[in-house]
């Protein structure tokens, strides 16, 4: 193909155990699907209208990059999340079926610019800048999970710099993965690349320079890396 500019290049997460490297093409994201968190962010829950939003797939840090302090926030927060890579897409997919579209499983941080979305709130504007900037997705590697050995309860945590910050189980979800993809399956046509960060538990708080963070959903994947 002949482009007018450079072409872009597409983004890609390494697969725990193998040299190939899983291609992202879209990041979908469920809001307040932890009770707790919606509870401290004063958020209610509602079951028929689950909270969904978007960050660009070049947002990911992926082998352990450092993540450079965004711009424009002075109040960057840490959201530890499972994360679910689909290895085959499309729409209106059965909960039954759902989990036959997972790739695999991850780990990573929806880092949010709380500052901005606050402002986004109370003016009832969309939340793109507290969400889809640069470098707002911390990823770990990816593990292929089996058809029989999809996780339904797993410890998800986050220490910065050594300091326990957020801990609970992904057994605490409001919609499971099964019925994320359903319901987000309803809205959009999904894909073979897509990532689907799957919301996260209580304590979110702020990063600064120098913290390191380490996220892990246990006995899945392990995500570390600094902000700089
Ligand atoms: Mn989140």
């Amino acid at each position: 193909m002949n482009y007018v500019v450079e072409a872009p290049r597409i983004p890609s997460i390494p697969v725990a155990g193998s040299q190939a490297r899983f291609p992202v093409h879209r990041i979908y994201c469920i809001g307040r699907n932890y009770a707790d968190h919606a509870k401290e962010m004063g958020a209610a829950v509602d079951r028929a209208q689950p909270v969904f939003f978007c960050k660009p797939a070049d947002a990911i840090v992926t082998d352990g990059g450092d993540v450079a302090y965004p711009q424009a926030t002075s109040d960057l927060h840490h959201e530890v999340e499972m994360i679910v890579a689909l290895s085959r897409g499309g729409r209106d997919i059965a909960i039954e079926n759902a989990l036959d579209h997972v790739f695999g499983y991850g780990v990573g941080l929806d880092l949010t610019r709380r500052d901005l979305q606050a402002i986004a709130k109370t003016k009832s504007l969309p939340w793109d800048s507290a969400k889809a900037f640069d470098q707002s997705a911390p990823v770990s590697a990816l593990r292929r999970v089996e058809a029989s050995d999809h996780p339904k309860s797993a410890r998800l945590s986050l220490s910065v710099s050594g300091e326990p910050r957020q801990q609970s189980n992904i057994a605490e979800m409001i919609f499971d993965v099964a019925e994320i993809i359903h319901e987000l399956s309803k809205l959009w046509t999904l894909a073979a690349g897509d990532l689907i960060f799957t919301g996260t538990p209580a304590d979110v708080a702020a990063l600064k320079r120098g913290d390191r963070f380490r996220a892990e959903l246990e006995g899945i994947a392990v995500c570390e890396g600094a902000i700089v």
